[in-house]
């Protein structure tokens, strides 16, 4: 893999843990581009329930994806992305994308295609990228990595608020399982706990935490 030409800071952790606010509330305060890896394995699993691909067959999901081409830019710092000429993302917090989003991403060639995209995007611009294997597989070189938890209780009622049904601890247990790329946290990452503290709070500790590897803040797209 090419080294990143730009800084990427590595955000990975459980279903809804607070990482999407997080991370685009750090994006934002960087002057970065902010990339949702789930977002993109779940247009891939949105794509392919359009076709009725049956995804708990790993064979069939690969064979589904094999006809398909994949388009990822980014746009105004944010990630812009098309399958087969569609994009999916207004599509990709449905209850059934939800339901089967973690059987796609356990599919090793799904994973292969959207890590590549995922490394190409670092040589366009500096990135906040969140996900669940950003500190461990797509950009293991990083010095900046944290990892989101909150408690179970918190997290299913955060999903209520957003009246969303998602099943957080079932595609935690999928996610933490599987043999590709599974959910943990990097060794070297700084673990935070969003049950315990404000998202103003987090920032400010991660500003602090990035300030003392060495990481000053640039402003590309403000
Ligand atoms: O972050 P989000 O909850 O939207 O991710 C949806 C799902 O996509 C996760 O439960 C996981 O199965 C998969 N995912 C992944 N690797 C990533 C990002 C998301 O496997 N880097």
């Amino acid at each position: 893999m090419s080294h990143p030409v730009h800084p990427v800071i590595a955000i990975d952790g459980t279903a809804a843990s607070g990482k999407s606010t997080f991370s685009r509330r750090l994006s934002q305060k960087l002057g970065y581009a902010y990339v949702n890896t789930g977002a993109m394995y779940r247009g891939v699993t949105w794509y392919l329930q359009q076709r009725n691909v049956p995804l708990g067959e790993p064979e069939a999901v690969t064979r589904g994806l094999a006809g398909a081409t994949l388009e990822t830019r980014l746009e105004n710092g944010e990630l812009a992305f098309r399958i087969s000429g569609v994009d999916p993302l207004p599509h990709v917090r449905e209850g059934k994308v939800n339901d089967e989003v973690s059987l796609v991403a356990r599919v090793a060639a799904v994973r292969k295609l959207l890590v590549a995209e995922q490394q190409r995007l670092a040589q366009l611009a500096p990135l906040v990228m969140e996900g669940r294997d950003i500190g461990t597989v797509v950009f293991p070189q990083t010095p900046y990595k944290f990892f989101l938890d909150a408690d179970a209780v918190v997290r299913a009622q955060r999903r209520q608020n957003q009246g969303e049904t998602d099943a957080i601890l079932q595609r935690d247990v999928l996610d933490q399982q599987r043999e590709n790329s599974p959910l943990t946290c990097a060794s070297d990452a700084l673990r935070l706990d969003s049950s315990l503290s404000t998202v103003d709070e987090l920032i400010a500790l991660a500003l602090r935490h990035l300030a003392s590897l060495g990481l000053k803040s640039q402003s590309h797209f403000s």
